[in-house]
């Protein structure tokens, strides 16, 4: 064997354990990790932000709408000008704010300006 293949051997070798060795293994792992949970991060916050439509199931049981003023009072009687999901009890959003979370449509935003049956005044 010559100088040259001995080194050129040593050489792959080196290259070979820092592929494989526990350490460069655990490094692989957690930036895996790390990349999966910002995947799932994005994906939930995708989800958070999305909004309710007037038309979903849930919404239509409540009598949901987006816009308040579109409300027709002949079939909900207890909603009053003025009342919209950011000055609900149940709204999550910052005070004003466009749209929150509420606990009613779980995986999803409502309109600030928007209402349905279980408005309840913001005490
Ligand atoms: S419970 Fe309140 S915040 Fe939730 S959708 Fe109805 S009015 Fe809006």
């Amino acid at each position: 064997m010559t100088a040259g293949m001995f080194r050129r051997i040593r050489m792959e070798d080196t290259m070979t354990r820092k592929i494989v060795s526990p350490e460069n293994t655990r490094r692989l792992f957690l930036q895996q990790v790390a990349g999966g949970c910002l995947a799932l991060g994005s994906v939930a916050q995708a989800q958070a932000q999305t909004m309710v439509d007037d038309t979903d199931v849930q919404a239509t049981a409540l009598g949901y709408k987006t816009d308040a003023s579109k409300v027709d009072k002949s079939k909900q009687p207890k909603y009053a000008a003025g009342q919209f999901c950011n000055s609900c009890t149940l709204y999550q959003g910052a005070v004003g704010s466009a749209s929150g979370g509420c606990p009613l449509f779980a995986s999803k935003q409502v309109a600030g300006k928007g209402w349905c049956s279980a408005w309840t005044k913001k005490g």
